[in-house]
């Protein structure tokens, strides 16, 4: 009864978490070439290559982030299901307790991180017969950054920018590019695309996500959609998006659509956006020892091509060093544009830790401080913990209560990726503090700016979640809004929907 079936998806799990297929590779290489040389987005994707070298040779995960496994099985008739998910949630336990998998499994309703990855709905796990005698285990790995940037829409509706989207296949082209551009920085672009065009809302993501199975350069055996992904690939990037939203030539890797029939009240457009850490790989498995007769999506005897034929991120001599804590008069004379090493200090802080300075005092003096918008992955270590993987989260989930925080506990930095709102901008300008973009997805880079583990607060939130202490050294990042007004952010999505209302 396959008696290898657990360890073969255990090794899928591993790969898939560390190890970017070679079609994303060289989209990726092919968006390091068209980026001019000393940009910030050919600096962020100097820092992404270095961090995919890394994970590689390594075996850390690509981005802390490991998201939401979903895993789509095709088996011989008669085979037993009910087992087979069994051994794929114990190979996913056993991933989460070896460190490949961040623990992501969380209760709606208490907050509770499972700790394991398994729960309710998770992992993602779809069957489907096949008249083959083999096991076809494809795996998903995407965060929620990406995931949290995922579009539907119900046409025929208005866009801004883009004017009215009709039912047609022309309209289904403005919906896509809408979704691109609506994601800027904070689903870690450039990314790639999934569609479908129709189906129910259910089937239409459903159907949008299964696209993202498809390697970036297949041909869509449908012509017409075949000319629609053309289009939007020979389009989108004069978006000016740009590597993490920092605005630049590349905005998309790939766009691959599919199509469902719909009622016809409705016609849904799902798109699935997924990150540059687009992490999917597949094996074949022998159907009666469950050993992998096969891999999918790479070539496990030829050795993987470095990302960096050099070294990676290199100084240039005019970044700012930056000890904490941090001084005002120092945050003050920062502006938008200028990259900075931080030393000394620094706390983790996400989702559960802002609802919970809302409430309540922190548990640390947060007095110039430098506050990362982080869930890092983390292993018991002896006494201690080590961090190994530690990129930045995707920081406008924290608006809500970002100027508050930094008004009631004096943070001088606040860190994370894809920039944040007004009323953050605002109270950056009020206490004199500035908002660091770090790199989406980097997070064996940074790991490895992580000198030290000082200790741990408010661990009850679960790991992801808790409020770590790090001690850093040079941790590189990109002031994107100051204390005098200024953001980034907000000037890329202006001048990328001026773009969008010329490509309508
Ligand atoms: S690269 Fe960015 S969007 Fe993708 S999983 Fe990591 S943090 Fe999330």
């Amino acid at each position: 009864m396959l008696p290898s079936l657990f360890s073969s998806v255990l090794e899928l799990i591993t790969k898939t978490s560390t190890e970017l297929p070679p079609d994303v590779r060289a989209a990726m290489r092919t968006a390091m070439a068209a980026e001019p040389v000393g940009t910030r987005s050919a600096q962020a994707l100097t820092i992404i290559a270095e961090n995919i070298d890394l994970a590689a040779t390594g075996e850390g995960a690509i981005c802390q982030d490991t998201g939401m496994p979903t895993f789509e099985v095709k088996t011989p008739v008669g085979a037993n299901h009910i087992w087979m998910r069994q051994q794929i949630r114990e190979a996913v336990a056993e991933a989460t307790r070896r460190g490949v998998l961040r623990p992501n499994s969380v209760d709606s309703i208490t907050g509770q991180n499972s700790g394991d990855n398994l729960g309710p709905g998770t992992p993602i796990i779809h069957f489907e017969q096949w008249e083959r005698e083999a096991i076809e285990i494809k795996l998903l790995l995407k965060g929620g950054g990406c995931e949290n940037m995922n579009a539907q829409y119900s046409l025929p509706m208005e866009l801004p920018n883009l004017g009215r989207a009709d039912r047609t296949l022309e309209g289904v082209r403005k919906c896509i590019l809408h979704a691109v551009w609506q994601a800027q920085g904070k689903g870690c672009s450039p990314g790639a695309v999934g569609v479908c065009v129709g189906g129910d809302r259910t089937s239409g993501y459903l159907h949008a996500k299964e696209q993202l199975f498809r390697t970036i350069d297949d041909l869509n055996p449908d012509p017409r959609l075949a000319e629609l992904e053309a289009a939007i690939m020979g389009t989108v990037n004069r978006l000016g998006v740009g590597t993490m939203g920092f605005g630049g030539e590349v905005s998309l890797i790939g766009c691959k659509v599919g199509a469902f029939n719909r009622l016809p009240a409705s016609f849904f457009v799902s798109v699935a956006y997924d990150c540059w850490a687009y992490r999917r790989l597949g094996v074949v498995l022998d159907a009666h020892s469950g050993d992998i007769a096969r891999w999918l999506y790479r070539d496990p005897v030829n050795p993987i091509v470095p990302m960096l034929d050099q070294a990676g991120f290199a100084r240039t001599g005019v970044e700012v060093a930056l000890t904490t804590p941090l001084d005002e008069a120092t945050v003050r004379s920062l502006k938008v544009g200028d990259v900075v090493l931080i030393s000394g200090p620094m706390f983790t802080g996400r989702d559960a830790v802002h609802a919970h300075l809302a409430k309540h005092d922190a548990p640390v003096d947060l007095r110039g401080a430098a506050l990362y918008h982080c869930g890092p992955v983390v292993q018991k270590d002896g006494d201690g913990w080590r961090i190994t993987a530690a990129g930045p989260t995707t920081s406008i989930r924290e608006e809500p209560y970002q100027a508050d925080v930094l008004r009631r506990y004096g943070v001088r930095a606040v860190i994370g990726k894809g920039g944040m709102g007004a009323k953050t901008l605002e109270a950056l300008g009020e206490t004199g503090a500035v908002y660091l973009n770090a790199v989406g997805g980097a997070a064996q880079f940074y790991a490895r700016a992580i000198e030290a583990v000082d200790g741990v607060s408010l661990l009850e939130f679960g790991t992801p979640e808790a409020m770590w202490h790090l001690r850093v050294k040079d941790f590189p990042a990109i002031v994107t809004m100051d204390a005098h007004g200024n953001s980034l952010h907000k000037d890329v999505e202006t001048a990328s929907g001026e773009v969008l209302a010329v490509l309508r």
